[in-house]
């Protein structure tokens, strides 16, 4: 659980690869369905440029069936669930699976750095990786490492829509952590987004350690 910008994609890019893990993110999912430019994924586009979550009923459902074609071990879940409804159908799915939520990562930043840090942030609209034109610049400007693609502002970073996505996660997301919080058997680990990538990790993975998790 985390608001916009306080280093969720990073970080859970970081710890996929330090804990074996599969990355699912929901945000990654939806874009490549509205890069697609189906039917779907242009009614997705319009919740997502706005800055507003899109509909539960669509989200499970397309989550739902990354989950059953990613049944591995260990999967590190990034944007999903972000309201409590989609917190009890993840319940049900992995109740149905045999299966439950070991840790839940509670990751918080103040709005006035969020909003700063969004606004420098650049992404391969083909690879998903992100960079920063300050703290994160790709070797060759404005262009992924990666891929060579052209980096790009998400519509979505945009600073009136990244305001309404703090307003739509206080909202919305914020009551999911009360919803954990507190459950018998489920950890939750709360970490500050504010330093940078490589102090957030440090902390995380040591909380994590704590816990007995990952190397
Ligand atoms: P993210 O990359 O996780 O910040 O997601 C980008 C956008 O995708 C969000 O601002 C939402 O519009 C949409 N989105 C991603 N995950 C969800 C979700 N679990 N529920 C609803 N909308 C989502």
């Amino acid at each position: 659980m985390c608001p916009p910008g306080a280093g969720k994609g990073t970080q859970a890019k970081q710890l996929t690869d330090r804990f074996h893990l599969r990355h699912l993110s929901s945000g990654d999912i939806l874009r490549a369905e509205k890069a697609a430019g189906t039917d779907l994924g242009k009614t997705l586009g319009q919740y997502m440029d706005a800055g507003k979550l899109v509909p539960d009923d669509v989200v499970v459902k397309v989550m739902a069936s990354a989950l059953s074609a990613n049944n591995a071990a260990g999967l590190l879940l990034d944007g999903f669930p972000r309201t409590v409804e989609q917190a009890k159908a993840l319940d049900d799915q992995l109740a149905a699976a045999g299966k439950a939520l070991d840790v839940v990562v509670v990751m918080d930043a103040d709005p006035a750095l969020i909003v700063r840090r969004i606004s420098g942030r650049r992404s391969c609209p083909k690879c998903g990786r992100v960079y920063h034109t300050e703290t994160l610049k790709p070797r060759k400007d404005g262009v992924c490492d990666d891929c060579g693609t052209t980096l790009v502002l998400r519509e979505d970073d945009r600073e009136e829509v990244v305001r309404q996505r703090l307003e739509t996660y206080r909202r919305q997301t914020e009551p999911v952590i009360a919803y954990y919080r507190g459950r018998a058997g489920l950890k939750v680990i709360d970490v500050d987004g504010a330093g940078t990538p490589k102090a957030v990790l440090k902390s995380l993975a040591a909380k994590l350690a704590e816990l007995g998790l990952g190397s």
